[in-house]
């Protein structure tokens, strides 16, 4: 394949979710594994509703997923490029104003309901002579614009659905500028994916019937030479099968964020959910380069249980390689000679990274031992081995205790975690002592706070 350039276009009108967080990877991805560009787009001409704060936050939430964009477009900047081509369409007898209100559509869609008839916008502006457009003019209205669509079906080779076809005889003309002459969605992104030379839009299937609208507009336009191929994705949803919204805020990237769930867990959910490969802890994005296929997307169960994205988190943390976080360890001040040893010791025990504050402070900061079996711990005091420590010291001191006091199995291990960590479960002691070390161990198995 020739280099893509692909879209994620967001509306800056909320945080985006795990939701949201499918079609951004899935177009990051493809550009990756086949060389391409990424361009990440916000669909603001809301301008109403679209807020700078929830791009600038979109950008933080896609960047903590990994995801870093070629290009960064507002729509809201480009409002001259979409007047031009609403100029090209009304000289081409396409884009034609409308006087309805609100209220009159609502009524003529409840009367085509009544009857039986789909409810289709019925063209009614279309025969307007001038002198009916100047009196509603001069009544004060203000047209609203559509798209005279043709009513053919439009066919396309969906990567992800295969052979797609909508009847457009059965759509509304679409709106495409507002009476206050702002733009609806589909103008400005046909506009931007001809200008962008996009060849690959991959988005949600909600997307489907849209996508026949946007195909005509790329005719009138003129730029039916090289149309971008189509990918429609499936909806992630709830296992309750609910509907993910952007109100859904324990979803949001955010949230999981603040909940301490690793990024790679969400982008693995967020990609692997309704794929035919089963969600499973990945160590870097590559690896989901690598398993890209869109058509693997197609029909299979889309529902994710929020549980499983904490359990494929902890699971993804047990699996990363000390390089992968030195730099997220150091933030935490846990550096030099001892962190590496460290992360291989705790972190097959974390749920959450932030996590590895309090084991760090187990080994490297002060604790307050938790006194069991004082009689245990004056023998364990006695015969702990002299340094240097390794992973074998802890099996061939707790042999030597174990001869000498008789305790075994938990009378044995339990009083001994509880003295040197001060807590009663965590990562396995054998790994954690010989970085207590010596003057550490000894003071707590005398009680002391050290
Ligand atoms: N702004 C649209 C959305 O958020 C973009 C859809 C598309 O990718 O064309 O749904």
């Amino acid at each position: 394949m020739s280099q893509p350039t692909v879209r994620f276009a967001p509306s800056p009108t909320g945080y985006i979710h795990i939701g949201n967080a499918r079609p951004a990877l899935l177009n990051y991805l493809f550009a990756r594994k086949h060389h391409g560009e990424f361009i990440l787009r916000f669909d603001d001409t809301d301008l109403e509703r679209s807020k700078e704060e929830y791009a600038r936050a979109i950008e933080v939430d896609l960047a903590w997923l990994g995801v870093v964009p070629d290009l960064i477009l507002h729509q809201s900047q480009r409002l001259s490029l979409y007047a031009s081509a609403a100029q090209v369409l009304r000289d081409a007898g396409r884009l034609y104003p409308c006087y309805e209100t609100a209220e009159e559509l609502d009524r003529k869609r409840k009367r085509q309901q009544a009857r039986g008839l789909p409810p289709v916008y019925d063209r009614a502006a279309l025969a307007l002579s001038a002198s009916e457009r100047a009196r509603l003019e001069a009544e004060g209205r203000r047209p609203h614009w559509r798209f005279l669509l043709d009513q053919t079906i439009v066919r396309w080779e969906d990567l992800v659905r295969g052979e797609s076809h909508i009847d457009c005889a059965s759509l509304s003309d679409p709106v495409l500028v507002r009476a206050d002459g702002s733009y609806l969605y589909t103008l400005p992104s046909v506009v931007d994916d001809i200008d962008q030379h996009i060849t690959h839009v991959i988005r949600g299937e909600d997307h489907v019937t849209n996508t026949a609208v946007q195909i005509q507009l790329i005719d009138a336009l003129g730029a039916s030479g090289h149309p971008p191929v189509f990918a429609h994705h499936n909806l992630l949803s709830l296992v309750t099968g609910e509907a993910l919204s952007k109100r859904l805020g324990s979803l949001s990237i955010g949230a999981l964020r603040e909940q301490g769930i690793e990024a790679l867990a969400v982008a693995a959910a967020a990609v692997l959910t309704g794929s035919s490969i089963a969600l499973h802890p990945i160590k870097s994005l590559d690896e989901l380069v690598q398993s890209l296929d869109l058509g693997q997307l197609s029909r299979t169960q889309t529902r994710l249980d929020p549980a499983d994205i904490a359990a494929l988190s902890a699971r993804t943390l047990h699996g990363l390689p000390f390089e992968s976080v030195r730099d997220r360890l150091a933030a935490h001040d846990v550096a030099g000679h001892k962190a590496r040893d460290f992360w291989h010791a705790v972190r097959g025990n974390l749920s959450t990274f932030l996590e590895v504050v309090d084991w760090w402070r187990v080994v490297e900061g002060e604790i307050a031992p938790v006194v069991e079996d004082r009689e245990l711990l004056a023998v364990a005091h006695d015969s702990l081995p002299e340094e240097p420590w390794d992973l074998a010291t802890w099996a061939s001191w707790t042999k030597r205790l174990k001869e000498r006091t008789g305790r075994a199995g938990k009378a044995l291990f339990h009083p001994l975690r509880l003295a040197l960590t001060g807590l009663d479960r965590g990562p396995e002691l054998a790994a954690l002592l010989p970085l207590i070390g010596r003057i550490k161990a000894s003071a707590r198995l005398s009680g002391h706070v050290a």
